[in-house]
């Protein structure tokens, strides 16, 4: 089958004919149809994140299923499935703790590029290829643990049912779970990308009564007001905490969510956030990076902060909920599609959310 291969972080990803092996126990052949490009795939493939090479990135994706591995229950050939990057294995420390995220089979595989049992279905001239967070979508064909399909309603289109596997998920987790926002609290995001757009959305379903959009990048203003935000900050300028502040009676928003990974920006999530308010981290942040925020008056402060991830840690559910909100049409989630490539354009699709290009790219696949 061909796939994107990394073979140097910081080059362009070659598109190569590469081996997929036949499913495991517990394992389950995908055919993907729709893979969105997201910024964790570019931090990968620039060399922002460290990972095993040579690697298959690709981690938002849908498809059908294809064949399954012995004791697989879960789901059948042809079924239609979204693909959840944190599987887990149901029944180690964190999974009995109903934290599935932080499952220790998923972060020690995830963490080596491998599946479960510590080995790789991906070849290239003989030699294993890593799998990136048990999905690897770069590609015509996955192999991942079974808890990694999730059914998908029949009436939700593969580049929807794509971009609920992460964007959708974890903005729209990060507001309604993690921030646990409620109608009439006020909120900032920080950062106007996939993950953004999402949040300011939940947000404004969920009947906030401010949105303050904040993105280094003016030209995000009018998508940010599109999904629902009320007000837009320049990130750039330098009192951009202050006019958060004064655009919510001066005491700062209820809740902020920070979705660029930057500490610059993550040091001010914490200051325009208000005294018992919820600060959500998000954005992923460069390796070493380290979150500075004032010792003095923290515990009178009363705020949280939060890390969040994949919405909150509970995908297979929220998949099925955010599904049904699209279906109902509260979501609109048809108009985060972006520009569609082949899988051969995607170092275009790469550079063009480098760029800061509206809508999220899409690899299509026949
Ligand atoms: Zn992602
Ligand atoms: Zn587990």
């Amino acid at each position: 089958m061909r796939a994107a291969v990394l073979h140097t972080p910081g080059s362009d990803l070659v598109v190569t004919d590469v081996t997929l092996d036949d499913p495991e126990d517990g394992e389950v052949l995908v055919r993907i149809v729709a893979t969105g490009v997201c910024h964790s795939d570019l931090s990968v493939v620039r060399g922002a994140v460290e990972v095993g090479l040579p690697l298959v990135p690709g981690h938002e994706a849908a498809g059908v299923v294809e064949r399954v591995g012995s004791m697989v229950t879960r789901v059948r050939p042809g079924d239609r499935v979204v693909l959840s990057w944190a599987p887990n294995c149901g029944h180690c420390f964190y999974c009995a703790q109903a934290h599935p995220t932080l499952c220790d089979v998923y972060v020690a595989a995830a963490g080596k590029g491998r599946l479960w049992d510590g080995t790789s279905r991906l070849r290239i001239d003989h030699r294993p290829l890593h799998h990136y967070s048990c999905v690897s979508s770069f590609a015509e064909f996955a192999v991942v643990p079974e808890s990694g399909c999730v059914a998908l309603a029949a009436d939700v289109p593969f580049e929807v049912a794509a971009l609920i596997g992460c964007a959708v998920t974890t903005g729209f987790g990060a507001v309604v779970r993690d921030a646990g926002l409620r109608a009439g609290d006020s909120i900032a995001v920080i950062g106007v990308g996939g993950v953004g757009v999402n949040a300011i959305e939940a947000a404004a379903l969920s009947g906030a009564a401010a949105i303050v959009a904040v993105d280094s990048n003016v030209a995000k203003k009018p998508v940010a007001y599109d999904y629902g935000a009320t007000h837009f900050v320049n990130a750039l300028d330098e009192d951009a905490v202050e006019q958060v502040r004064a655009l919510t009676s001066g005491r700062g928003v209820t809740h902020t969510v920070e979705c660029t990974g930057n500490p610059t920006a993550m040091s001010r999530a914490y200051e325009m956030t208000r005294p018992g308010g919820t600060v959500v981290m998000v954005g992923i942040a460069r390796q070493g990076a380290v979150l500075s925020v004032p010792a003095t008056g923290f515990p009178g402060s009363k705020k949280r902060i939060v890390g969040s991830i994949y919405g909150g840690g509970a995908p297979d559910v929220d998949f099925a909920r955010i599904s049904a909100l699209y279906l109902s049409g509260r979501l609109q989630l048809d108009r985060q599609v972006g520009t569609r490539f082949v899988l051969d354009g995607i170092n275009s699709a790469l550079r063009r959310l480098e760029d800061g290009a509206p809508g999220r790219s899409i690899i299509q696949f026949d």
